[in-house]
């Protein structure tokens, strides 16, 4: 799940400075869990707007606005609506604004009223971790599922760092040393030899931006 936070509203009104009919698009996946970009935001949002004089000309709260197929029958569906307003203002993730961009086409000034911020897993309802930052040469076989990439402030994969007091890590003492959890992890596992080894360095060119995945299998069932 992306987290996102909100911008500043004054950011906000900044970007949609000179543009008065304003349309919104919200997120019921992440953005609405993060309650961030769900409809009650959404309308919150429209309420703000309205009071700084904007017309908010209709709104639309997707299942996954980072679904470009979704936005893009969206916009067909909608167009008559669309094609007068002078913004959009997308409450989703960066990947939901890019959806929106692209869907609106060239010509529509597209912005994004949150910020994105990380992968989290959810550990109960409104609490959420990071624990994966998406390298693309994942190493958690060797390190108990824990993320030394991730967990590990100075990204170490050959940690400890030998700086944590009493076990928590010395960058944010809240925290437990990502690499004692994980010395503990593969002793109960009875794996501390793997702990001997020497980890290379982490293959980058796994993540070089922007990436792109085309699943055949899917492409021969449509074909
Ligand atoms: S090693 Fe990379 S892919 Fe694996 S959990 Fe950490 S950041 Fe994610
Ligand atoms: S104390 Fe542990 S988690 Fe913190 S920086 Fe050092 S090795 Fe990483």
């Amino acid at each position: 799940m992306i987290i996102t936070k909100k911008k500043d509203f004054s950011k906000i009104l900044e970007y949609l400075n000179g543009r008065e009919k304003i349309y919104l698009f919200g997120c019921n996946s992440c953005a609405e869990q993060c309650e961030t970009g769900g409809e009650r935001e959404v309308k919150a949002m429209a309420d703000l707007l309205e009071k700084q004089g904007k017309k908010v000309i209709g709104f639309s709260v997707p299942d996954e606005t980072c679904y470009s197929m979704l936005i893009k029958k969206h916009f067909r569906e909608d167009k008559d609506v669309l094609e007068k307003v002078d913004a959009i203002l997308v409450l989703a993730c960066g990947a939901g604004v890019k959806a929106v961009a692209d869907a609106a086409g060239d010509g529509m000034a597209v912005f994004p009223a949150l910020d994105s911020l990380y992968l989290a897993n959810v550990t109960r309802y409104g609490h959420f971790f990071e624990g994966c930052s998406l390298c693309g040469d994942c190493v958690l076989a060797e390190t108990g599922g824990i993320c030394p990439h991730t967990q590990c402030p100075k990204s170490l994969l050959n940690g400890p760092c030998g700086g944590m007091v009493n076990a928590k890590c010395e960058v944010n003492l809240e925290n437990e040393c990502a690499w004692i959890m994980i010395y503990r992890r593969l002793k109960a596992q009875e794996r501390l030899d793997v702990l001997k080894r020497i980890a290379p360095p982490k293959d980058h060119s796994n993540g070089v931006k922007p990436r792109t995945v085309i699943v055949e299998s899917r492409n021969k069932k449509q074909s």
